[in-house]
């Protein structure tokens, strides 16, 4: 009798055990994948962008999930949450969904070939009143659509600027007006590409240079401009990626880190503060060097600085999305 209790109690808990787990994985960042097809990704988050006319430089304020590059396939809602914003015909997002989770956060759906059948009545309403190429924002109150967590709001496609078909998506802080790196959330959902992270070259005041490995570097100006040009290159293909992070360190300190976590809505065009020149989104020169402390920026004492000195022993450490770290020492000196 007692061992039947026993094991009645252990089985009770058991059963316990299991729907706090399931209660768990619910509530707390159990995400779905927004895409199914595959497990790649193409795109990193904070990428540099040219803008379309070439006049401004901005980051890219998501990441892109491949759809092995087929139109039509289901897009998924990434958690529950309520329809926010459908934009139609929009230049760089072509045909996107907003959706509005509990925590204040939403998620974006970019490229879109088609929306689900649900929202249909609305966006043909739209479009009749407002004709079926242009631009439009549609708008909803928390009432209209509930989403549920893996529901399928839309098809992917190529709408908007895409080169191929895939699922542009993206995590907002509404409330802070940051845009947030997905892959802080979605990376263990996810395969980590087949590539590598380098460090490919220098620049000391526009001049490229070869990277050794404690290497002495020769400066004139007062203060250095150093920038790095660095990426995870795919091992087949011509695949790249931006990195995550890129810390420089002088004599030991921690002088200068960019961190792509977030990036501030009002920062999102302004990539020329992170990005030199000649860089697009395939070359990424990463200036080490800024007069402003703004994220993606989090550590900047050159603006405590009116002079650097004349040998400096100096540390970049480049991290990437997937825990790649690559390490380069070298000397800094005045010429
Ligand atoms: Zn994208």
């Amino acid at each position: 009798m007692g061992q039947a209790k026993q094991r009645k109690t252990s089985l009770a808990f058991m059963a316990f055990s299991i729907t706090l787990l399931v209660w768990t994985v619910t509530f707390f960042g159990a995400y779905t994948l927004p895409s199914q097809v595959s497990k790649k990704t193409t795109s990193s988050f904070g990428e540099c962008r040219n803008s379309n006319d070439l006049t401004y430089t901005r980051f890219h304020a998501g990441i892109d999930l491949s759809t092995n590059g087929l139109e039509n396939t289901n897009i998924y809602a990434t958690e529950e949450g309520y329809l926010w914003k459908i934009w139609v015909n929009h230049e760089d997002y072509g045909n996107a969904i907003y959706i509005m989770h509990a925590d204040g956060i939403a998620s974006v759906y970019g490229h879109l070939n088609r929306f689900s059948d649900r929202f249909l009545p609305v966006i043909q309403s739209a479009m009749i009143e407002f004709g079926e190429a242009t631009y439009m924002e549609i708008t909803f109150s928390p009432n209209e659509y509930t989403i549920r967590r893996g529901e399928t709001i839309g098809l992917s496609g190529q709408t908007g600027t895409a080169l191929a078909p895939h699922c542009h998506f993206e995590f907002i802080d509404v409330r802070h007006e940051e845009y947030i790196n997905p892959l802080l959330y979605l990376r263990d959902l996810l395969d980590p590409p087949l590539a590598d992270l380098k460090i490919e070259r220098v620049r000391i005041d526009g001049e490229a240079l070869s990277i050794v490995e404690n290497g002495t570097l020769y400066f004139t100006s007062a203060i250095p401009k150093i920038e790095i040009n660095t990426r995870l290159s795919n091992r087949t293909g011509q695949g790249k990626y931006g990195v995550k992070a890129i810390t420089f360190f002088v004599n030991e300190a921690e002088f200068y880190k960019i961190l792509f976590d977030r990036i501030p809505r009002k920062m999102l065009e302004n990539g020329d503060v992170v990005f030199g020149e000649g860089s697009n989104h395939s070359n990424y020169w990463y200036k080490l060097y800024a007069s402003l402390q703004e994220k993606p920026i989090v550590v900047n004492l050159w603006k405590n600085l009116s002079t650097f000195p004349d040998l400096a022993a100096c540390r970049i450490i480049v991290e990437d999305d997937w825990g790649n770290v690559k390490t380069w020492n070298f000397k800094l000196r005045r010429k």
